[in-house]
């Protein structure tokens, strides 16, 4: 009885497991033989991959949404195929056409999903132009692609600067010549913004005149604007009481003070020369009643080194920079002026000063807007 139970018992868990590898391999085969049905993707990609006699290749490899919606779009390309399995899909309007675009341009998978990422508002600047490196930029905060072009000229005859050096000069505009260009403020912008930045491509309005100018006690004739006259007086007097006794010679001028002031270096060194230390009518800080020209006690119309140093260590605690500083003219356009301070007020004069850039790059890094 017993050894026949046993008997019966071991035949039916060996008819069970020849049961179910029968089933398991004839289940295996049929998936073989149909696996139309279980395709990953759609009916349509479907269709599309068997057209394309692709069926067996895209099937045995994961699925991928950027497949899918190629072939839905009836827009695969055979030889970009290896490419597009590295391409993460995007829900952008004309995903499939834009990245054909792109891949005939020899941008790599990387750099596709860059952009597709990060560029999708600038993507007909892109496609408009041959390949670029576009990975390189990734990290220069104020890179703009409507400068794409001027960027990658200003770097070809520029071969010294790095990327990020190139992209700030040709954002204040220094691939240009000085005057040739220029943005040209509102009465209302320069009124409204101590911070304005003033130089060879940007302008105030002939006619501006800040209506807040008040006469510095030194001179009764001297005018800046209130905020920066106070300021002025605090830092002469932090001056005084550091030995460092120092006067105003050139405060606000209009613009016709200006133009008086141009024309007559002008007629005494000529254009080329002027350029180098006189601003034309228009394009002078001394217009926006927030820059100031100083010299030391004992000297005409420049601070003695000593007290330079002193200015660059501390008018910033004032409010005010040493605009034109030593080894900048390339950047300013100015030769270096000791002399010349620009009101910024505390907070941005001690930021600028702290950086270690100029304004103009200053300006260019962290306050101008970014454009649309
Ligand atoms: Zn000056």
């Amino acid at each position: 009885m017993n050894k026949k139970l046993k008997i019966f018992l071991i035949s039916l868990i060996i008819i069970i497991l020849l049961s179910v590898i029968i089933i398991t391999t004839l289940k295996l085969l049929k998936n073989n033989q149909n696996n139309e049905e279980t395709s990953s993707y759609s009916a349509t990609a479907v269709t599309i991959m068997k057209e394309l006699n692709l069926y067996d290749e895209i099937n045995n490899k994961a699925y991928s949404k950027t497949i899918e919606v190629l072939l839905e779009n009836n827009n695969l390309e055979p030889q970009y195929l290896d490419e597009y399995y590295q391409i993460n899909y995007t829900n952008i309007t004309n995903f499939s056409t834009i990245i054909n675009n792109l891949l005939a341009k020899n941008y790599n998978s990387d750099e596709i999903n860059y952009i597709t990422k990060n560029m999708i508002d600038d993507i007909n600047i892109l496609l408009s132009m041959n390949y670029i490196d576009i990975l390189a930029f990734k990290d220069i905060s104020n890179f703009d692609i409507n400068n794409i072009d001027r960027y990658l000229n200003y770097q070809e005859e520029n071969k010294d600067y790095d990327l990020a050096t190139v992209v700030t000069y040709v954002n204040i505009g220094l691939d240009k010549e000085g005057y040739s260009e220029y943005t040209e403020y509102t009465e209302e912008e320069a009124q409204n913004d101590l911070t304005i930045l003033v130089n060879k491509y940007h302008k105030l309005p002939d006619d501006y005149e800040p209506n807040d100018l008040v006469a510095l006690s030194y001179n009764s004739n001297y005018y800046l604007r209130k905020e920066a006259a106070d300021a002025f007086e605090r830092l002469t007097n932090a001056g005084v009481l550091e030995g460092v006794i120092f006067y105003p010679f050139s405060p606000y001028r209009s613009y016709k003070t200006q133009e008086v002031l141009y024309n007559r270096y002008v007629a005494r060194d000529g254009v080329k020369a002027a350029d180098t230390y006189s601003a034309r009518p228009g394009f002078s800080e001394h217009q926006l009643g927030l820059a100031v020209d100083v010299r030391s006690s004992n000297l005409p119309d420049n601070l003695t080194p000593e007290h330079y140093e002193w200015m660059l260590n501390n008018s910033y605690k004032y409010g005010f920079i040493v605009r034109y500083p030593k080894g900048c003219q390339h950047i300013t356009q100015f030769i270096e002026e000791p002399w010349h301070l620009r009101y910024l007020g505390v907070e941005l004069a001690t930021k600028v000063h702290d950086s270690g850039l100029t304004y103009d790059e200053y300006y260019d890094l962290y306050i101008k807007e970014t454009q649309d």
